[in-house]
Order: C-alpha cells, then structure tokens, then sequence
C-alpha cells in the first residue's frame, strides 16, 4: 500500500498544478475554493451526488467480462468498465451533476462550458435542464463540423452553442474563449470544466466527482473474480493492469485515483498517436511534450522552443488536447503510472474489432485504451486480468468511422445542410 496525498493546499501536484490565473479570476478561483471546501464533506450534497449517480445517470456502471475477445487474444482476461452506459454515454455525467449541484448552492443561475467532441457540452447541457440553469457552450469551430450530432442534441436541450473561430478552431480554443466569458461574467456564472485541468482547484474537484467509476471497480472486481473462479495474481482481487485512454486526464483519474494506493496494479494511460509518435500529428502530450503552463495550470503541454502551443491531431476529438491534468504529469514522474501511444489505424482497427465480437460499439476515445489492452493481453497469462475503462460509447463516432471507412452512411458530407420543411433547426435527412 501506498501513501497518497496530493495535491497540497495551494493545488499542486509536486511541480504541476496550481493556480496560474488573471487577477480578474482570482476571486471567482477564491469562492469556488471555499465552496467546495464546504461541501465536499457535507453529508446532504454528498446524499444528494450519490442520488442523482443512481437515479439520474444509473450507476453503478457495470463490469463485462470480454470473455470472447479475451479468449482470442489468448492472454490476460479483459474487462470492461461499462461508463458507456451512463445517462449521455460517457463518464462525463459524474463531473457536470457534481458541479452543476455546487453552481446551484453558490446561487450562479448561469452555466459555460468548454466542449470538444460534445460529450461535455451534452453532459453539461443535460444537467443544466433538469436544474433549470442557463447554459453557454464553447466549441471549437472545426469540433463543431465534425461532431454535427452533438451539437444538435446540445440544441435540444436548450443550449447555446458558440462556435469558437480562433486557433486550431477545437477544443484549446473553446477553452480560451470560455475563460475569457467566465472573466466578463464571474459575478452570476459558473464555469464547468470538463476534464481534470484548469486552475486549482478544478483538477482535485474533477478527479473527486469521477472517481466514483475506481471506488465501484474496487468493490466490483472482487465478486467478478469470485464468479469467474479466479485467483487474481495482483493477490488483492484487483487487476493486474487498469487502462484509460487520456484526453484531459478526466476519465483516467476517475479509476486510477483509488487504484493509486493498491501498488500491485498497473496504472496505464493512452494517449492518442496520431499519425505516429514521431510525425508532428498527435496529442501526446505526456510522452512528447514539456513542462508549461496551459489554461491555468502547469503541466506538461505540447509546444514549440518558443513556448507557443503547437497543432496537435487525433482521429478522436475528446484526445485532441496539447495539454494534459497535471496530477497526470505527478504520476508519470513519479512513476506510479506509464502512458503510451495508440495510433489512429490502431484506434479504428479496435473500435471495429469490438463492435463485432462483443456487441459494443465504443467511443474512440475508448477504443484506443481497447486497442492497448489488446497488445498488452498478448503478452500476459489467462489467469492474469485487464481492467479498462470503456469512457465512452461510440454512437457519436459512426458517421466519422463511414467516411474514413468510405462505407455508406445517412449523413456522409454530400447530405449535410439539407433540412425538412418546417423544422425550427436544420435536420440532416436520413436516406
Ligand atoms: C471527453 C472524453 C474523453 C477524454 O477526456 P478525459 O478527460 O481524458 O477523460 C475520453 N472518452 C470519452 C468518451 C470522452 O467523451
């Protein structure tokens, strides 16, 4: 076992993290602080998360055995940590209900968000209509084109999306513009981030709501290995090995965070390769980047000698980020957990590979964790075990996977903008 604490009272993870903010922020960051200071511990807020993790989202999120795909790897058994079953299809829920609940009790009736696939955006808007809170989402312009059917349910749900026209147009944009909205408006406005960075105390709060999905795994596994009749070899019925693919980090501290103390299981993030670790197309910003300060917070971030953030690339939007949670950054320095790449091709090749042995269409961003597991089964035993955190389903994904796929599909670019007589919003036609 392993003693953890961090980050420490000023929000820094060793060198990472802390509080790098305007001094126009700086007492917005001071309430916040205070607020979740209050609330964290207090046992109505904390009765209230835990029923609206149940009733609302439906958690507990499963455990499934890939019992199929585990036998034709033909090493490690493979499991799967179902957040793709939550309430808007992905971990992102667990966060917004958390700070949406504490926007509610600071008396702010206005909601921003930043989005790059959409997950966040629809997960803030989500929660934003069921507490009756005005919500304004930030998303990159070239996010905005290729994630058309988030945004439309961002619509749906009473959104106001604002498509961001500066930089790369995705998500480090959004984030910028968000901020900036966030200055202009701190006295009613509540800004949700959406993954584990951003100021103090943003990446210990994020990482808090979502390790819900580590604490159900902990009580979870023991009775999967018990049903299974397996011994596990961590000797703690744990897994050998737990996997997270790794955008902002969000996903990844929610199940690595309870798995830190139990030092016999592997923590292993993926980051998105790209086109290849060695092209100059990818986010890896743990494995190729350098130490910086990005949105509030230092960590390592991708950037040129100059210091100015370059063009990052992933098949995936919600990977496609040049920084990274700085409790990340702790942890691979201090070694407790490893990242590695999974290409694009590697990506897709898993995400169809699931789909059709066992019946899951994954988000793809959890397909590169899959397609890691997949290689890391290989060189295992069958009495050995694979925890992965499936962040996501891939329904959002479809229409990207058709046209690099060039297959059919009822919304290929040639049908975009035409619309049904009447509606309100432009519906794109189904063939
Ligand atoms: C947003 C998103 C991610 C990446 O964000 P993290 O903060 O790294 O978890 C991964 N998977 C899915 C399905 C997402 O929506």
């Amino acid at each position: 076992m392993y003693d953890y604490q961090q980050p420490d009272a000023k929000g820094h993870f060793g060198i990472y993290g802390g509080s790098f903010v305007s001094e126009t922020l700086t007492h917005a960051i001071n309430e916040l602080k205070t607020a979740y200071a209050r609330y964290q511990h207090d046992p109505e807020f904390i009765a209230e998360f835990k029923s609206e993790l149940a009733h609302f989202v439906g958690r507990p999120s499963p455990i499934y055995h890939a019992a199929r795909m585990s036998r034709e790897m033909g090493g490690a058994q493979i499991f799967l940590k179902r957040e793709d079953l939550n309430h808007t299809g992905a971990h992102k829920i667990n966060n917004t209900i958390g700070q949406a609940m504490l926007a509610k009790r600071m008396g702010k009736p206005r909601v921003i968000a930043e989005t790059g696939a959409g997950q966040h955006g629809v997960a803030t808007a989500t929660i934003c209509a069921r507490y009756g809170l005005e919500c304004v989402v930030y998303m990159g312009a070239e996010d905005v084109k290729r994630q058309s059917p988030n945004v439309y349910r961002m619509k749906l749900l009473g959104a106001t999306v604002v498509p961001v026209e500066s930089g790369s147009k995705t998500l480090k944009d959004a984030l910028n513009e968000a901020m900036r909205d966030w200055v202009a408006n701190v006295d009613n406005t509540f800004y949700i981030i959406g993954t584990v960075a951003g100021p103090h105390p943003y990446p210990m709060m994020v990482r808090d709501f979502q390790s819900v999905i580590g604490e159900e795994c902990l009580t979870q596994m023991p009775d999967m290995f018990k049903s299974l009749k397996m011994d596990a070899t961590s000797g703690d019925m744990q897994p050998d090995a737990v996997l997270a693919c790794v955008g902002g980090g969000s996903n990844a501290m929610g199940i690595f965070y309870p798995y830190i103390a139990h030092d016999k299981t592997r923590l292993i993030g993926i980051e998105a390769a790209g086109e290849g670790m060695d092209t100059n197309k990818h986010s890896a910003s743990l494995q190729r980047g350098t130490p910086g300060v990005l949105h509030g917070n230092r960590t390592y971030i991708l950037q040129d000698e100059n210091g100015q953030i370059t063009e990052t690339h992933s098949v995936s939007a919600g990977l496609d980020y040049p920084g990274v949670g700085p409790e990340h950054a702790f942890l691979k320095d201090i070694g407790r957990a490893e990242y590695v790449g999974i290409t694009d091709k590697e990506a897709l090749d898993a995400f169809h590979y699931l789909c059709r042995t066992e019946g899951i269409i994954p988000a793809l961003e959890s397909s590169h964790a899959v397609a890691y597991a997949m290689k890391l089964a290989k060189t295992m035993r069958p009495d050995q075990s694979i925890l992965v955190n499936m962040s996501g389903r891939g329904d959002k994904d479809i229409g990207t996977v058709a046209d690099l796929s060039n297959a059919d599909f009822y919304c290929r670019p040639s049908c975009q903008g035409q619309s049904v007589k009447g509606a309100e919003q432009p519906i794109h036609l189904v063939k």
